[in-house]
């Protein structure tokens, strides 16, 4: 694993979790896929400490000919929001055609009868308060409300309303926890 530490918080954590910076020109620019040249620094993918390296120029002093950011700060986080969108719609299509998801409040209660064990429990804002005390239950986990609705979850799967899927381990799992967590985290609150 190789560690990296964010510019902004100091935290640490596996480089595939922090979004990278590179100085082109004379100026930062987030390099979302970690392949351009040049010295870089880290951030945390966290609205806080990217919203923070803006506040700062401390982020600078690590480099000898940059003092801007090539992009304004509500861009960056507009294209994390979109890019975190894009990557979920990705991963939920690669969990579903890999078996480790599961869809709707009966199949998953049967499959938790049934002894399956889940990793992830993910509703839909819009989901019945109800059915997330049942399925918590059920499934022995603490489900994560999203910020996507039930018709929007829907849309990514055959169109139908979707109030809850659950998630089997598996790598795939992972990498759609991580951008939807990433999405919850660009599409709530103030910047
Ligand atoms: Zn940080």
């Amino acid at each position: 694993m190789t560690e990296r530490s964010c510019v902004f918080c100091g935290g640490r954590g596996s480089k595939e979790d922090f979004l990278r910076w590179v100085s082109a020109g004379g100026a930062l620019v987030p390099d979302w896929t970690q392949k351009l040249d040049g010295r870089s620094v880290y951030t945390h993918f966290d609205k806080k400490c990217i919203s923070g390296i803006y506040g700062t120029k401390k982020v600078f002093s690590s480099f000898e000919n940059c003092d801007s950011f090539a992009v304004p700060k509500e861009k960056i986080l507009d294209f994390i929001r979109t890019q975190a969108e894009k990557s979920f719609g990705y991963y939920l299509t690669i969990c579903r055609k890999s078996g480790v998801l599961f869809k709707g409040q009966n199949l998953i209660a049967e499959e938790a009868e049934k002894g399956t064990v889940f990793t992830s429990l993910v509703f839909a804002s819009d989901a019945a308060e109800r059915t997330v005390r049942e399925l918590e239950r059920k499934t022995g986990l603490k489900g994560l409300k999203t910020i996507l609705s039930k018709d929007t979850i829907g849309t990514k799967f055959d169109g139908r309303g979707v109030s809850v899927f659950a998630l089997k381990p598996s790598k795939q799992s992972e990498k759609l926890m991580f951008y939807m967590n990433l999405l919850n985290n660009f599409t709530s609150g103030d910047i």
